[in-house]
Parts: structure tokens; C-alpha cells; sequence
């Protein structure tokens, strides 16, 4: 590295920081997103089984019926679009390799970025066209979320490379033991200077609007699953960025694999609908625990009809005044409950003097939270917002 000016370190380490500060920023809106998106699950729902009780399920007005249950579905949905979003935030070291289809990655990726390559390039008069082009079976073993991420930082530069609009080929093959990614570009190119310094931290030629920091992470995500790395360029023609992992074995057994809008959430958007209300095998005492007077209501408006008893309170030293006062079968409760103790300290608390009261974290952290740490504090169980009646009862142990 050529050396440089103690202004351009300070610039550079400046511009690194304002990095994290957006990506930590990114997640406390998505936070806050998914208790609004709670807020609109439960109250739809609770809608719903209020019509569904008072005209019995044949009578209720059918169309009043749909329009709250695509109310709920709406909102499921978004959240599932924010936990996306919220992997991105989410260190990739932590989580064991898994088996998963690059093809299916690269799908979901093209359109989780299309309103760069699609909707602002064409606002601006410089439409780009997008070629996908996915072959056979894709499956590697490794870290979706760093593979994701180093996918967006090459889409992201192959739109930054045209300017005046073009073609986006994305391709995903199986070959000799490897699966091949191409993401190629019909832009600018570059001169044999940008070719020989492109993988450089902090190399950019976009000025203030560059981090140079996209391909040092493409690097280190081909690096960990000992892949590489081949780059094709002309100038004023485009460029292709080559990646080549080494496929994961065939599977012998005919299940498919595990693929990314497959998970348990898919069931969780089926069942978002069904809202039959249901007595609880014995009704118990509960503390809801939420520094939004609205979320506590809710709750209680979700479990109520189940026969529970529910007790709301807004802070954790509230709780605890309510738990000594008297004997409650299970605490749910927010992670962060404003100023004073958290949803973690309350937790501790509850274990220690309260040890037969059962513990929910109800949280819009999402995959973020410490599932050692939840152990630790006798977490009973961890329901993400926005949660869904079933899904609350099934938090409680009910299912
Ligand atoms: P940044 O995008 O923030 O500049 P990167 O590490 O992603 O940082 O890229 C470094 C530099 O490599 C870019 O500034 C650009 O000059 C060059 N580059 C990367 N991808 C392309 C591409 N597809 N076409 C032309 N130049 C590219
Ligand atoms: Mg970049």
C-alpha cells in the first residue's frame, strides 16, 4: 500500500466508523419496526377471534374476516423481509457451516438489491437489465449470511461500474467440484491500476461516496470457505467477478435440502390466519412485562379469552414489586424496558427469587440474542416480535 497522508488515515478510519454507527442504526430500526409490526399481528388477530366469537365463525362478514387476516399476513410478511435485513448486521463467525443452495442465495439476493439495480438505476434514466442464470444443483456448505453479504457488495459495484445503464448477468453453476459465481457487468472496466489494487482495504475510486471496503469482504467471505477468486476486465466494456467454492458432496438421501424461505417462518405465515381461541389446559397467572402500555394490553387481550390472568406492568422494578406481592406462573417479558433494569436483569432477578415462576423473553432483537446467555438466566423461552398468537402460546409452553 502506498503510503499515505495521516488526513486520508483520519478520513478513512472516519468513513469506517460511520459504517458501524449506520449498520447499528440499521438494527434499532429494526427493532422498533417489529414491535409497530407486533402491534399490528396481535391487535389483527385479536380483531379477528373478537369477530369470529360474537357472530360464530359461519356468520362473521366474510370480507372483514379477510381484510384483517391480510392485515396480520401483511405485517407477518414484513417482518420476515426485516429479518433479512437484520442478518446483515449479525457476525457471521458465531454460527456453524450449513448445507445450502447458492442458487437459491443468489435468487434471494438479486432481489433483496433490486431497488439499486432496478428501481433507482431506472429512475435515473439508466436502465440496467438483469440476467439470472442458475444451473443444477448449487448446494455448498458454509455461512449463507457472509455469502450473502459478499454477493450485495458485488452487485453493488457492478451497478456502481454503469453509469449509463447495461446488462447485470448473475450466474450460478456446478462445476468440476465447484460451484461458480459470476457476477458480470457490461460498465466502465478498469485500468490495469484499479485491477492491481481493487482487493486493497480502503481502496476506492468513488471519493466520499466509496468505502473501499466492499471487496475486502467479498475476500474474507471466499477466503473462509476456501473458495477463490478470478476477475475478468476490459475497459469500457465490463468486468466479471468469479467466485469458485467447492460444491458440497450429493446428498445420498432424497431429502431436499434446507432452503432459505423455508424455514420455520414459513409455517408461521400459514398459520397467521388461524385464530381460533383456545382454553388453556389450566389457567394460569401471568406477568406481562413491557415498557409499551400498548404491547402489555395486547397480551392480555391474546390471552385472556384462554382463561389466563394477566397483570401488566411497564418497567422491570415495577415486575418485581407485582412478583413479590404475589405467586405468578410465568413472566413475560421485553428485553429493553427503558431507563432502568433490562429484560436480562429482570430475568436474573426471577431466577434467583422467584425460581418457580417460568421466564419468556419476548424480544424484536430477533437472532441476535445470546442463546448461552439465555440458559444462563433460565430463559424458559425466546418468542421473536412480531409474535402471533400461537406463536405466544407456544412461547408459554401451551402447544
Ligand atoms: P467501493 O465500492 O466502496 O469503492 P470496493 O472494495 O467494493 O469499494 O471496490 C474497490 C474499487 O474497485 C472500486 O472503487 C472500483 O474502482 C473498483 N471496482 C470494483 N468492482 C468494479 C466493477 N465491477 N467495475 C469496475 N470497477 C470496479
Ligand atoms: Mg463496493
Amino acid at each position: 500500500v502506498a503510503a499515505q497522508g495521516d488526513g486520508a488515515a483520519r478520513d478513512q478510519l472516519a468513513r469506517a466508523e460511520k459504517l458501524r454507527a449506520l449498520g447499528e442504526m440499521a438494527g434499532g430500526i429494526v427493532h422498533d419496526l417489529n414491535q409497530n409490526l407486533n402491534l399490528i399481528v396481535g391487535h389483527a388477530q385479536i380483531a379477528l377471534r373478537g369477530l369470529a366469537d360474537q357472530a360464530g365463525e359461519g356468520t362473521a362478514p366474510v370480507e372483514l374476516r379477510e381484510l384483517l387476516g391480510i392485515i396480520a399476513q401483511s405485517a407477518i410478511e414484513g417482518a420476515e423481509k426485516l429479518k433479512r435485513l437484520q442478518a446483515y448486521a449479525k457476525p457471521a463467525d458465531g454460527e456453524p457451516p450449513e448445507r445450502f443452495e447458492l442458487g437459491d442465495l443468489m435468487r434471494e439476493t438479486a432481489q433483496l438489491t433490486s431497488p439499486r439495480w432496478k428501481d433507482m438505476p431506472q429512475a435515473q434514466g439508466r436502465p440496467i437489465r438483469l440476467r439470472l442464470e442458475i444451473e443444477g444443483d448449487t448446494a455448498v456448505i458454509g455461512r449463507p449470511v457472509s455469502v450473502r453479504e459478499a454477493l450485495t457488495n458485488l452487485i453493488f459495484n457492478a451497478v456502481d461500474a454503469m453509469p449509463e445503464g447495461g446488462v447485470l448477468r448473475l450466474v450460478v453453476r456446478r462445476q468440476d467440484g465447484h460451484v461458480v459465481v459470476e457476477i458480470a457487468d457490461s460498465g466502465t472496466g478498469m485500468t490495469p491500476e484499479v485491477r492491481a489494487r481493487l482487493f486493497e482495504p480502503f481502496f476506492t475510486t468513488k471519493g466520499a461516496g466509496g468505502t473501499g471496503l466492499g471487496l475486502v469482504n467479498v475476500f474474507g467471505a471466499v477466503e473462509q470457505h476456501d473458495g477463490r477468486i478470478e476477475v475478468d476486465t476490459a475497459l469500457g466494456q465490463g468486468t466479471t467477478f468469479r467466485l469458485l467454492l467447492p460444491a458440497a458432496p450429493y446428498l445420498a438421501s432424497t431429502a431436499p435440502p434446507r432452503t432459505l424461505t423455508d424455514g420455520p417462518a414459513a409455517g408461521r405465515v400459514r398459520r397467521a390466519a388461524e385464530v381460533a381461541p383456545r382454553r388453556a389446559e389450566r389457567p394460569q397467572r401471568i406477568l406481562v412485562v413491557d415498557d409499551e402500555p400498548r404491547m402489555c394490553r395486547m397480551v392480555l387481550r391474546m390471552l385472556q379469552p384462554g382463561g389466563h390472568e394477566v397483570v401488566e406492568a411497564y418497567s422491570a422494578e415495577d415486575a418485581l414489586e407485582h412478583l413479590k406481592a404475589r405467586n405468578f406462573d410465568q413472566v413475560i417479558s421485553d428485553l429493553g424496558l427503558g431507563p432502568g433494569m433490562n429484560g436480562w436483569e429482570l430475568a436474573e432477578r426471577v431466577r434467583d427469587e422467584h425460581p418457580r415462576t417460568r421466564f419468556v423473553l419476548a424480544t424484536g432483537w430477533g437472532g441476535s440474542i445470546d442463546a448461552e446467555r439465555a440458559r444462563a438466566f433460565n430463559v424458559a423461552a425466546i418468542v421473536g416480535k412480531p409474535y402471533s398468537i400461537d406463536a405466544l402460546l407456544a412461547a408459554m409452553g401451551d402447544e
